[in-house]
């Protein structure tokens, strides 16, 4: 299938919205490194400073600052033109997963998803935003300040009119692939947190291939020290340590959801269109 497709000439506007510092390089790095690449305007957008993240600093204040300046730093190896926090508290995440007691009063999960949505919306605006990623339904592994980005941005995209809305997901399938192969090396991987993450192979609509820009994204993820460094357990951590080769194999694709296409489409590009049929 590889029928005649459709790309601008002019540059244009992408806005990725993701909940934590250190997101972005983990689902999206590649393609916000190739949209810069390829001449285009990325604006990153990130709901909370991340101030409940494992890591070596005791959550509060002072690792929400250390994780802002981590993603200044990611954003500057990405090409990014701007970098926005909302400033919501980090919801953080249960020992078992799901909703934490212990969250902060502004936690992003309690805040006002309408309120939220056109604070996003007026960013989009502002952009003339052609693109706008969230997350899928799931919120990926289920951090529920993930399934608030997915509400809310899909929310925000409404309000501004934004004409194309990705959804950043992984496959699922060859997430497990890759994460069994990975557990040779690291026994403590958990496998099965992930058997009913992110989504399955057919419901993705783009395969965006960045194994150009790996060296951009391996940059990205080793600036976020904080959520790097210590237990192997961490995911990032873990991440870090895959080989050059594997990685680029486990990491050479990034995946997308367009709701407004038809299933079963198959583009590579979050700026193309499908051919008229
Ligand atoms: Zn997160």
């Amino acid at each position: 299938m590889r029928a005649s497709t459709t790309r601008p000439s002019a540059p244009r506007t992408a806005v990725f919205f993701h909940a934590h510092p250190d997101d972005e390089a983990l689902l999206t790095a590649g393609t916000m490194a190739m949209l810069a690449a390829e001449g285009h305007r990325v604006v990153l957008v990130v709901a909370t400073s991340g101030e409940r993240g494992q890591a070596d600093l005791a959550p509060g204040e002072a690792l929400g600052e250390a994780r802002m300046a981590e993603l200044y730093k990611s954003a500057a190896a990405l090409g990014c033109a701007r970098v926005v926090n909302l400033g919501y508290g980090d919801s953080g995440l249960a020992p078992g997963g799901g909703i934490a007691e212990d969250r902060p009063p502004n936690a992003f999960i309690d805040a006002d998803g309408e309120e939220a949505a056109r604070r996003l919306a007026a960013i989009l605006t502002e952009e003339g935003a052609d693109l706008l990623t969230t997350y899928d339904p799931a919120g990926g592994y289920g951090h529920p300040d993930h399934v608030q980005v997915h509400r809310v941005g899909g929310r925000a995209a409404q309000i501004a009119g934004t004409p194309i809305v990705l959804e950043a997901t992984v496959n699922r399938d060859p997430l497990l692939r890759g994460l069994k192969l990975a557990r040779r090396f690291y026994p403590q991987l958990d496998v099965r947190a992930f058997e009913r993450a992110y989504s399955r192979g057919e419901e993705i609509t783009h395969r965006v291939n960045v194994r150009r820009f790996a060296r951009q994204k391996r940059a990205s993820m080793a600036a976020h020290a904080t959520q790097a460094t210590g237990a192997d357990t961490r995911t990032l951590g873990v991440m870090l340590k895959v080989p050059g080769p594997l990685y680029r194999l486990v990491f050479g694709t990034e995946w997308y959801v367009r709701r407004d296409l038809a299933a079963g489409t198959r583009l590579r590009h979050p700026f193309e269109t499908p051919p008229k049929a």
